[in-house]
């Protein structure tokens, strides 16, 4: 059996920019900030804390339930739904479902910074997004990332 794991991540837009970490369990590949969703969580509340621990940065989700309805049940769309293995170097390859969704800073002053587990933090436009090392799949889904916000005509 190999394991899955619910995991979420965050595509995180300053004007036409987006957050990026350099990932050290990864082997130094670049990819959106992001992670498991721990047993006490929601998805939703995962990706915000995953955001804050990697990069610093506090943000709110864009998207909204799609229904008219204050009940909790009802959570903030993901733009995309992966369904991935994940290569980890120091321990067994497994699969995720990773629920990934847009958000923006709720503070665009804040400064980035780099958590131990990334080796870099760093923000990129769509073009500098290529020039960067990482999973073909992770590249496709930022590029879906800047198309939604084009969509929403949130890029700056
Ligand atoms: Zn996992």
């Amino acid at each position: 059996m190999v394991k899955k794991c619910i995991a979420t991540g965050c595509f995180v837009f300053n004007k036409s920019r987006i957050l990026l970490v350099c990932h050290k369990a990864l082997g130094g590949i670049w990819i959106q900030p992001g992670g498991h969703v721990d047993a006490n969580e929601i998805p939703t509340d995962a990706a915000l804390r995953e955001v804050k621990e990697e990069t610093g940065i506090d943000v709110k989700l864009i998207g909204d339930t799609g229904i008219k309805s204050k009940s909790k049940r009802y959570l903030p769309k993901p733009i995309l739904v992966t369904y991935t293995r994940v290569p980890y170097k120091d321990r067994p390859a497994h699969y995720h479902f990773n629920m990934l969704y847009l958000a923006e800073m709720t503070n665009p002053k804040q400064r980035i910074r780099t958590s131990d587990e990334n080796a870099k933090t760093g923000w990129f436009t769509e073009k500098e997004v290529d020039g960067l090392k990482m999973f073909v799949n992770v590249r496709t889904s930022i590029h879906a990332g800047f198309k939604a916000m084009r969509a929403l005509h949130r890029l700056g």
